[in-house]
């Protein structure tokens, strides 16, 4: 099996030593799936038949992350793994997680997990995969598979629904077909599970290059329409033909999706799927020119955007990044007849990259007219060398050493200078010193003299 060196040293370290103390020890889950897909898996976790106390007894440096569950984190070396007793769940109750735990067999172990590919175990003293439930078969064949009763395991836990989405996604395996059935009449269960663990899928899903994948099966499987419902609204809205030759504004942001490069970020992948859902609402038909419009749907989109990503619990960074993209993603269209300030300005922001990214594939995904999109690369390639905004060349210290009291207008007069200099028509610190004396004739000429002649 392929394991990064260190980590599956250290971890058949710890199995070893559970076995000398007369233990069943195996790697589980979702190492062995990455393992067997020639994947780097990024932990290993360990199951054993030790209880947490034994488990205690036999590594000095351990944390009870969830003892009542049998799981130890133990600290070897610089690494982190999770020791699981070998257990069984009993009931669930809230769609979430089992009332009790009982310890026992390898076997049991294997069928409370949640699809065949991640219920395997993986012996490192005997290099043997230990296979119960028929994941190796499975994972031969790409297919997510509910171990046991379908139905019943996604009622036990509702959030299996969109994990077997996220891993049908990002691997690229089909869902087998009574599991998809079952997610399809269950998905609406997934309105039970709290909007954090939503979220942390929504974003595995959106982050991984195979987004386009997991759009198309959130989409399939009625999941999306109970979390984003927003988007599934995209469906059927018609654009008019001229701009948007592919279609509705769905089509239009599934394609947009499929043209993110497979690295994008979360914020710039929500950015997209969510940068026109203020279409629908703002839909009215102009009689004059005979055309669709939608007007006002990027500052609507804005809106709805901050509700959807605070209902799922973003961080407030995150969701300022994605508003300000969807408020800001017409402003494109004005960039190549906006004065040199405003440009800088426009371009200096942090979220700048991330905006051009998705102004790019909002082109390539209706018209394909990149005009704009070149010219502002070309600006970013002119800027390189030089700061987009440049350090002032007069502050507010100068302001007051000339006499004038703090208050609004010093904001003003700053701006004022700041535009004359992105404009280049001010180039050095007594031109911008000059200006000053005409924006506030009241400042004596002697001292902007004065002022001149300091370093
Ligand atoms: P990754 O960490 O790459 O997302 P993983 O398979 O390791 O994938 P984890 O969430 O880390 O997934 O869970 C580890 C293992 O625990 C899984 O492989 C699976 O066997 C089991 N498991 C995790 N979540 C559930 C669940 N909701 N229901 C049943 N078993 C689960
Ligand atoms: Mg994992």
């Amino acid at each position: 099996m392929l394991l990064s060196d260190s980590l599956s040293v250290v971890a058949t370290k710890l199995v070893r030593r559970l076995r000398e103390s007369g233990f069943v020890a195996y790697f589980a889950g979702g190492c062995v799936r990455d393992a067997l897909l020639g994947k780097e898996p990024k932990d290993v976790d360990i199951a054993t038949d030790a209880d947490p106390e034994q488990v205690q007894s036999l590594f000095p440096r351990t944390v009870a992350v969830g003892a009542k569950f049998g799981v130890l984190r133990v600290l070897e070396g610089s690494f982190e793994f999770e020791v699981a007793t070998f257990r069984s769940d009993g009931v669930y109750l809230d769609g979430r997680r089992p009332v009790s735990v009982t310890f026992s067999s390898p076997e049991e172990d294997a069928k409370r997990r949640d699809f065949t590919i991640n219920g395997m175990f993986y012996d490192p003293v005997e290099d043997k995969v230990v296979d119960f439930i028929g994941g190796k078969l499975d994972l031969e064949h790409r297919l997510i598979r509910a171990i046991g009763d379908p139905t019943a395991r996604f009622s036990e836990d509702h959030l299996r629904l969109l994990r077997a989405v996220r891993f049908a996604a990002s691997l690229d395996f089909e869902i087998e077909k009574a599991t998809w059935q079952a997610v399809r009449q269950n998905a609406c269960q997934i309105k039970t599970v709290s909007a954090e663990r939503v979220r942390d899928e929504l974003v595995k899903i959106f982050a991984d290059p195979h987004r386009l994948r997991g759009l198309d099966l959130l989409d399939q499987s009625g999941l999306l329409q109970v979390v984003l419902p927003e988007v599934t609204d995209l469906h059927g809205c018609e654009q008019p033909p001229q701009f948007h030759p592919e279609g509705d504004v769905y089509i239009h942001t599934r394609l947009m999706l499929s043209l993110l490069s497979p690295d994008a970020s979360p914020e710039l992948a929500f950015s997209v799927l969510l940068h026109d859902i203020g279409k629908p609402v703002t839909k009215s038909y102009d009689a004059v020119d005979q055309r669709i419009r939608f007007n006002g749907h990027d500052q609507v989109g804005a809106t709805m955007a901050k509700e959807v990503m605070t209902r799922l619990r973003f961080s407030n960074e995150q969701i300022a990044t994605v508003v300000e993209a969807i408020r800001n993603h017409m402003v494109f269209k004005d960039a190549p007849s906006m004065r040199p300030a405003k440009l800088r300005r426009f371009m200096g922001r942090e979220n700048f990259p991330l905006e051009l990214e998705l102004h790019r594939v909002d082109c390539l995904g209706s018209h394909g007219d990149l005009q704009t999109y070149e010219l502002l690369t070309e600006k970013q390639k002119a800027f390189e060398n030089e700061p987009i905004i440049p350090p002032p060349l007069v502050t507010g210290h100068d302001l007051i050493a000339l006499g004038l009291a703090p208050g609004p207008r010093f904001g003003e007069i700053l701006e004022a200078v700041q535009t004359a200099q992105l404009e280049g028509e001010v180039r050095d610190r007594s031109e911008a010193l000059r200006l000053l004396r005409r924006l506030e004739p009241a400042i004596p000429a002697d001292k902007i003299e004065e002022l001149s002649r300091e370093v």
